[in-house]
């Protein structure tokens, strides 16, 4: 081997060292990168089941209420059917148009010469028709139309 041959191996032998040097460094890097991504996807598996036991408990709670909310349905539409049956058949028609027609209130309560349907406070004029109505003489808001309730708190 000359001496040149010999220079040219010795250089080549540092080159291929410094290489693997090199090598090494990038893959203790990758390795550390992996142990922290592994870290992480535990991290982040903890919390996607942390957040799916809370939906799992709100779609019970959920499903829980909606069971009350059925039966209670269930229970005012049965009394309902039964007050109904006690109110003439001329008022509840016109109770069911206006409840249709009024966002499903049809009738509201006059308290202290105002209508809870529209909230509105009833003139005198109007307040003066309600007082020289019968009893039982089916009166309305003059604003919503609404079937006025009358009761000792109407302020008449
Ligand atoms: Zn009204």
């Amino acid at each position: 081997m000359s001496p040149k041959d010999l220079e040219n191996l010795q250089h080549e032998v540092a080159s291929l060292a410094k290489r693997q040097g090199d090598l090494e460094d990038v893959v203790l890097e990758v390795m550390e990168r992996r142990e922290a991504a592994q870290e992480r996807v535990t991290e982040l598996t903890g919390r996607v089941e942390s957040v799916q036991a809370k939906v799992n408990d709100a779609l019970s709670r959920r499903d829980a209420a909606t069971v009350v909310i059925d039966d209670e349905v269930a229970t005012v539409t049965k009394e309902r059917e039964v007050v109904a049956a006690s109110i003439p058949a001329d008022l509840i028609k016109l109770y069911d148009k206006l409840r249709a027609q009024s966002g499903g209130v049809g009738a509201a309560r006059l308290y202290q010469r105002r209508c809870e349907g529209c909230q509105l406070e009833l003139n005198i004029t109007e307040v003066n028709e309600v007082r020289a109505a019968a009893a039982d003489a089916v009166v309305r808001c003059e604003n919503c139309r609404r079937i006025l309730v009358r009761t000792p708190e109407s302020g008449l």
